[in-house]
């Protein structure tokens, strides 16, 4: 099987007018896209394959010494890049092995602990920023005292737990964004992988002041869990209630007066000790499937992340490490971290010796029934070959 293999080169976009697949014609409508494998020139219809090429293979995009400055695609062999229909079948029983040695979810994700500096919303696509901050989240919000401390019983009920560090956007209209990630309480304790997600509404209500606030939402009951796997949007208010959480000495009778079934969140906000309470009204938490495709390396639903069908990545370690520390009080039993390790290594083991290199067609599909068993080719229905088919996952 030894071939050689050699990188393509990048088209130059004034070599073609026709798309090389369906000879489309280029037009302002018809936009002209290149396959990160073999470099040639597509309409957008040929090349609707999203998966990972290998680092010696990835085409690069020709880039002068100011775009190299600004920013760097040079990682880009770790995530699902656009392939045309032509090169899609070579790669694709490289997937499940690529995912399991190159891709965000399997590289360690780096936190200082000790850091001071104010998250930010995540405007670019990278899910281990949001571990990063929800971790510092963590951290922070369990060594303050007051309203702002999240109390260690509130994570013992927690179904699950959503993460945001939200901005303010005031230069053209008064609106706030954010981004972050959920995560589930999985039937035996421990938590889901992460899901990134984002928020976003208008009427904040003028209680915060404060440019950025890191917010922590516990859900409370199994149908707000519900509502982030089966929905894309979550509209708060209508969907998601949610009510400042308790704190001290109101933390037991609180909980057994918001916990009535529905849909329901406890918020606790880290804003410069300003009051934020239940002000979460008319925004929306929507998901950010490309964020979880960059992260994962493949198209992967909420749905599955949080319900545990998706193994949990090495990624998201510091984060499960800082609730542990909440959970236990600093006493984190070891064992708790060694099955996490061991969950990491046969995912890992079940990827690349299963089939990283088979060709046989069936190689990449021997992983762990949550990782491959479902994913896309059946599920997808009668567009299974394109493995960034738009579905509403
Ligand atoms: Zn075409
Ligand atoms: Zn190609």
């Amino acid at each position: 099987m030894a071939m050689m293999v050699r990188r393509a080169i990048w088209q130059p976009d004034s070599d073609v007018i026709r798309c090389t697949q369906c000879a489309k014609e280029f037009s302002y409508k018809v936009y002209k896209h290149h396959c990160r494998k073999c470099g040639l020139i597509f309409c957008d219809e040929c090349t609707r394959h999203k998966l990972i090429v290998p680092e010696e293979e990835l085409v690069l995009r020709p880039r002068n010494w100011m775009q190299e400055a600004v920013s760097s695609d040079l990682d880009n062999f770790r995530a699902p890049q656009r392939i045309c229909d032509g090169c899609a079948p070579s790669l694709r029983d490289l997937q499940a092995g690529l995912r399991a040695t190159v891709s965000r979810a399997y590289m360690d994700t780096l936190v200082d602990l000790d850091s001071k500096a104010t998250l930010v919303p995540q405007a670019d696509f990278y899910l281990e920023n949001e571990i990063r901050n929800a971790t510092l989240m963590c951290t922070r919000m369990s060594k303050t005292e007051g309203e702002e401390k999240i109390p260690k019983e509130m994570l013992d009920i927690a179904k699950g737990v959503v993460f945001l560090t939200v901005a303010k956007m005031g230069f053209m209209f008064t609106g706030r964004y954010g981004t972050g990630l959920v995560i589930s309480r999985l039937p035996n304790g421990t938590w889901s992988a992460p899901s990134a997600i984002t928020i976003s509404g208008m009427g904040w209500g003028l209680q915060v002041g404060a440019e950025v606030t890191d917010v922590m939402l516990i859900l409370s009951t199994e149908l707000a869990v519900e509502t982030f796997k089966s929905r894309g949007q979550v509209s708060i208010g209508a969907e998601l209630g949610v009510s400042a959480g308790p704190y001290g000495r109101s933390v037991e009778s609180d909980l057994t007066a918001g916990n009535k079934g529905a849909a329901h969140a406890f918020s606790y906000a880290h804003s410069q000790g300003l009051y934020f309470g239940a002000s979460l009204e008319a925004c929306a938490i929507g998901q950010r499937k490309d964020v979880n495709r960059t992260f994962y390396g493949e198209r992967v639903s909420a749905s599955k992340l949080l319900s545990g069908e998706h193994p949990i990545p090495l990624g998201a370690e510091p984060l499960y490490k800082a609730l542990d520390l909440i959970l236990y009080e600093g006493n984190v039993p070891p064992e708790h971290e060694e099955a996490r390790q061991r969950i990491y290594r046969e995912s890992v083991a079940g990827a690349t010796g299963g089939g990283g290199g088979g060709g046989d067609g069936s190689g990449g599909r021997k992983m762990g029934g949550g990782e491959e068993g479902g994913r896309g080719l059946s599920s997808f229905g009668p567009k299974k070959d394109i493995d960034d088919d738009g579905s509403d996952l």
